[in-house]
C-alpha cells in the first residue's frame, strides 16, 4: 500500500473537509487537495515520463505547495527526497548526484543561489519551481490513480543531518511511514479530525512526518504564513483555529513558553507540542507544564527510525506525584508500540535495567537501510538490530534516559563523564540560557570537561559550585567559554564538533 492512498481515502471519504490552510486561510479541502496531488503525480509520470522508484527532490520552503508536490510524488509511485531548505548549495548539489535524482522541484529563491552549481549535475532532467509557469502547466496535466506500491517499496529517501561527515540517505519504505503513522496514534497523541497540525519546523524532517497521521483521519494541516517558526504566530494561530498541534525542537518549545510566560497569551488554542530531536533539559519542560498545562509528549527517534523509538506521554509528564517523576521527565519515555528498545554493551550483550550502554532499536519502523551504502548499512544494521549510537540506560518500568551520543561521551581520568547531566546541573543557574558540554584533548587526563555557556551576569565560581554541590567532582568542567550563541546546524542541534574545533 501507497502513503498516498491516506489522502485518496480521505478525499474520497470526507470530500468537503478543510485540509489546507496558509496562515488562518483556507486553501483547499480534501477534494481539492487530493485533485491537485493526482495532476502532479499525472506530471511526473505521463508527462515526464519517471518510472516508479526514480527518485524527486524537493528543496522548499515550507508552503502548501509542498504538501502537493510531496504527496504528488508518492501518488505516482516515485521517491520523495526532501532536502531542508536552509541547506548550502554544495550540500544539496552533494544530495541531487549521491540519490540520482531525476527532477527537483525546488523554490525560485533558493535556486538562485544554487543554479551554477546544479546546471552540472547530469541526473536531474528537470527543474520546477512551484510557482512557476511549469508548475501551473504541472497542475493541468490530467490526473492519474495512485500507483500500487509494495510494503517494502522505497518511499522517502531522508538525508541525516551529518553533524560529523557527509550525510547518508536513510532508506524509508511505505511500511516505514505507516508503523510509524500507527505509533503516532497509540503512543504519541490519538489525533481527532477536528485537529490541525502546523508546519512550524522543516517539513523535510519530523513535522513532515507528522502529516500521515492528520492525512489519515482527514484533519487540517497549516502552514504558517511565515514558512517557519514565530511563537506569536504560531500562539495567534491556535488561537483562531484551535486544537493545533505541533512537532518542535526542544529550543523552539522554550521560545513559546517563554513568549506565553511574558505575554499572557492564552495557550489553550494548543492541542500537543510533540518535542524531541535533541535533549530537553529538565527545568525547560518543568517551566514547559507550569506555563502552558498537560500539552506536551516528548518522542526520541532518528532517520534511521523516525520519530518512533520511544515516547514519554502526557499522561507520564503529569503524573507529578509519582515517586519518580523528576528521572521520568529527565528520560525519553518508553518504547513505543512497534518497536522494541534495548541497551547493550560493545560486543552486543544485552544489559540490566539501570546499566549503561548503547541503545538499540528493532521493529516496523526501522529504516531497510543506508542507500547505496552497504558498509554503513552493517555497521547500524546487526541481527535485525538498529545501533542509534546514542548513549542510555533502561529503568526497570522500561524509562530509557538518554545520556548522549557515544562519541559526546567525555572519558577523563578513566571516568565516562556524560555532557548530559553536566549541562542539567548548569542549567540551574536561571542566568544560564543555554550551555553546551564539550571534552578537550589533555595530555594528563585524556580529557578535561569543558563548558560553553551562554549567560549574562554569572561568574566561572558560582557556576563551579554549583557543580560541586550536585555532581561529582571529576564532572566539573575545568573551563567555562562565555559565548553569544551556540553552534547550530540547521535543525537546531548544537554542532559539538565546531566547539571542539574552538578549544582543540
Ligand atoms: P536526526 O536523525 O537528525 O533526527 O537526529 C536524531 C538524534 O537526535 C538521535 O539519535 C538523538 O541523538 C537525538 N534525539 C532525538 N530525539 C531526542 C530526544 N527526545 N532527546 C534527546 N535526544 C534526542
Amino acid at each position: 500500500m501507497n502513503v498516498a492512498s491516506l489522502l485518496a481515502r480521505s478525499a474520497t471519504v470526507f470530500p468537503g473537509r478543510a485540509a489546507v490552510f496558509h496562515g488562518e486561510q483556507l486553501v483547499s479541502d480534501y477534494r481539492g487537495l487530493a485533485d491537485r496531488v493526482a495532476r502532479v503525480a499525472g506530471y511526473l509520470h505521463d508527462t515526464l515520463a519517471l518510472a516508479p522508484g526514480e527518485r524527486v527532490a524537493l528543496f522548499m520552503a515550507n508552503s502548501p505547495a509542498y504538501l502537493e508536490v510531496l504527496y504528488g510524488i508518492w501518488w505516482a509511485g516515485l521517491v520523495a527526497v526532501p532536502v531542508n531548505a536552509k541547506l548550502h548549495p554544495r550540500e544539496l548539489a552533494f544530495v541531487l548526484e549521491d540519490a540520482q535524482v531525476a527532477c527537483l522541484f525546488a523554490d525560485d529563491a533558493l535556486l538562485a543561489q544554487s543554479g551554477a552549481l546544479i546546471a552540472d549535475i547530469g541526473c536531474v532532467r528537470r527543474i520546477i519551481a512551484p510557482d512557476s509557469r511549469d508548475y501551473r502547466a504541472a497542475l493541468e496535466t490530467a490526473p492519474v490513480a495512485v500507483a500500487f506500491r509494495s510494503p517494502e517499496d522505497l518511499a522517502w529517501l531522508f538525508y541525516t543531518s551529518g553533524t560529523t561527515g557527509r550525510p547518508k540517505g536513510v532508506m524509508l519504505t511505505h511500511r516505514n511511514l505507516f508503523a510509524m503513522t500507527s505509533c503516532y496514534f497509540s503512543d504519541v497523541d490519538p489525533v481527532d479530525p477536528r485537529d490541525a497540525i502546523v508546519y512550524a519546523a522543516p517539513m523535510s524532517h519530523g513535522a513532515g512526518f507528522y502529516s500521515f497521521a492528520h492525512m489519515l483521519v482527514a484533519a487540517r494541516h497549516v502552514i504558517p504564513e511565515s514558512g517557519g517558526f514565530d511563537a506569536a504566530e504560531l500562539c495567534a494561530l491556535a488561537r483562531r483555529l484551535d486544537r493545533l498541534s505541533l512537532f518542535a525542537a526542544p529550543t523552539m518549545v522554550k521560545r513559546v513558553v517563554d513568549h506565553v510566560a511574558v505575554s499572557g497569551a492564552d495557550p489553550s488554542g494548543f492541542k500537543t507540542f510533540v518535542y524531541g530531536g535533541g535533549p530537553m533539559y529538565v527545568e525547560d519542560i518543568r517551566k514547559g507544564l507550569d506555563v502552558m498545562g498537560n500539552r506536551f509528549v516528548q518522542i526520541y527517534g532518528q532517520g534511521e527510525c523516525p520519530m518512533a523509538i520511544t515516547a514519554l506521554s502526557r499522561a507520564h509528564l503529569a503524573e507529578r506525584t509519582h515517586p519518580r517523576w523528576l528521572e521520568r521527565i529527565a528520560s525519553v519515555g518508553v518504547a513505543q508500540s512497534l518497536v522494541e528498545v534495548r541497551v547493550a554493551a560493545e560486543d552486543g550483550s544485552f544489559l540490566a535495567s539501570g546499566e549503561t550502554g548503547e541503545v538499540l532499536a528493532r521493529g516496523e519502523a526501522v529504516m531497510a537501510g543506508y542507500w547505496r551504502n552497504p558498509d554503513a548499512t552493517a555497521n547500524a544494521l546487526r541481527d535485525g538490530w538498529l545501533w542509534t549510537g546514542d548513549v542510555g540506560s533502561l529503568d526497570g518500568d522500561g524509562f530509557l534516559t538518554l545520556k548522549d551520543r557515544s562519541k559526546d561521551v567525555i572519558i577523563s581520568g578513566g571516568s565516562n563523564i556524560y555532557p548530559r547531566e553536566v549541562e542539567e546541573v548548569l542549567l540551574r543557574n536561571p542566568a544560564v540560557r543555554e550551555v553546551s558540554v564539550v571534552g578537550r584533548p589533555d595530555a594528563e587526563w585524556g580529557e578535561v570537561v569543558v563548558a560553553f555557556v551562554v549567560a549574562t551576569g554569572v561568574s566561572p565560581a558560582e557556576l563551579d559550585a554549583l557543580c560541586l554541590a550536585h555532581i561529582a567532582r571529576y564532572k566539573r568542567p575545568k573551563e567555562y567559554h562565555f559565548v553569544a550563541a551556540l553552534p547550530k546546524n540547521n535543525y537546531g542541534k548544537v554542532l559539538k564538533t565546531e566547539l571542539r574545533k574552538l578549544i582543540c
